[in-house]
């Protein structure tokens, strides 16, 4: 078959564009990345702070310094182990004025002492230290020692003067320590930092204490739950604005004749808590409530654990035992 002139050059310009398209799709499919347009980097740091270790993971490069620098200015106002901090100034004079983020921590620690009938107490300090909790000397205290430090433990010994942000204890020798809240409050504290910065999706875990912030990438932050065992799972839950804190006696614990004593204090006894309970997981709106209720409720074991969480009713817990 014969073909004319412009017949063949028309047949030639199509071998050689389609040649040529084939050329361009082989590079841009083996050289393009293979979603370009999918935003899909997150960014993670870490950093240990108030004794544990934080971790924080964002679509945002800056969140992570942005939750470092607000743990870190909470810890310097609440560690007990920081001598300049107020908390240290309070614990040696009995008497201080502070400023409103200690005044509000003080204050909403002293709301859920009420509301959980003396379980969660922060004036525990002296106990924490008689038990060896704040210098890893473990010991167990005579029951005479136990009965004179209780006299110091009472967190309705603490009095509040509104009107000037002043501090005061009614005993000498009282002493507070906010680990069982502290972190909760830092993670709300570091939330708000996060929004007033236009940042809305993050994930930060302070050592089991942890807040999902909006989501990644549309679909809701997963968390793991440690269980009883360092390297056991106890459960997993999708978060979106949402604190989660966990409890358990497998923090902080010493072994002493066969028995575990833990660092969570019954402020009744004087004595470690010896709940049923292995571990608690609170899941509530703000880092605050979630961490002190876990404690709480690892003191009061599961029957009273319950009752005191219905006073919170946007609040879901779950009792490992
Ligand atoms: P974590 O060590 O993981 O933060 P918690 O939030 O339960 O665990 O806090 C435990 C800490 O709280 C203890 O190390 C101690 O500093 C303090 N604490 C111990 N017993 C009590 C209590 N009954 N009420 C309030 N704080 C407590
Ligand atoms: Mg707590």
């Amino acid at each position: 078959m014969a073909f004319n002139v412009r017949t063949r050059r028309i047949l030639i310009i199509f071998l050689i564009s389609g040649w040529l398209i084939s050329l361009c799709y082989y590079f841009l499919r083996t050289h393009l990345p293979k979603q370009p347009f999918q935003a899909s980097q997150l960014y993670r740091d870490n950093r240990l702070l108030m004794g544990t270790i934080w971790e924080v993971v964002s679509p945002s490069k800056q969140a992570s310094a942005i939750v470092f620098a607000e743990a870190l200015r909470i810890e310097q106002l609440l560690s007990k182990y920081i001598p300049l901090s107020e908390i240290s100034q309070l614990n040696r004079l009995g008497k201080s004025k502070v400023s409103s983020d200690t005044f509000y921590i003080i204050k909403k620690s002293q709301e859920i002492y009420r509301l959980s009938q003396g379980a969660f107490d922060i004036t525990v300090a002296p106990l924490v230290d008689l038990w060896g909790f704040s210098d890893q000397n473990f010991r167990i205290p005579s029951d005479e020692n136990i009965r004179a430090t209780l006299k110091l433990v009472g967190s309705d010994k603490i009095i509040l003067h509104q009107n000037n942000n002043v501090v005061e204890f009614k005993i000498p020798g009282m002493r507070i320590d906010l680990g069982g809240i502290a972190k909760g409050y830092a993670l709300d504290c570091a939330v708000n930092k996060l929004k007033e910065n236009n940042i809305n999706n993050c994930l930060i875990n302070a050592g089991g204490q942890i807040y999902a912030l909006g989501d990644k990438f549309k679909t809701p932050w997963k968390i793991a739950i440690q269980g009883t065992g360092k390297s056991e799972f106890a459960g997993s839950y999708t978060l979106k604005n949402k604190s989660a804190s966990t409890s358990g006696n497998y923090e902080q614990f010493f072994f002493k004749n066969g028995l575990r004593y833990c660092h969570i204090i019954d402020p009744r006894t004087g004595y470690p808590a010896q709940t049923q309970i292995a571990s608690v997981t609170v899941i509530a709106d703000y880092g605050i409530i979630a961490d002190a209720l876990s404690t709480a409720i690892f003191v009061l074991g599961k029957k009273d654990g319950k009752e005191l969480a219905k006073q919170f009713p946007e609040t879901e817990i779950k009792i490992y035992p």
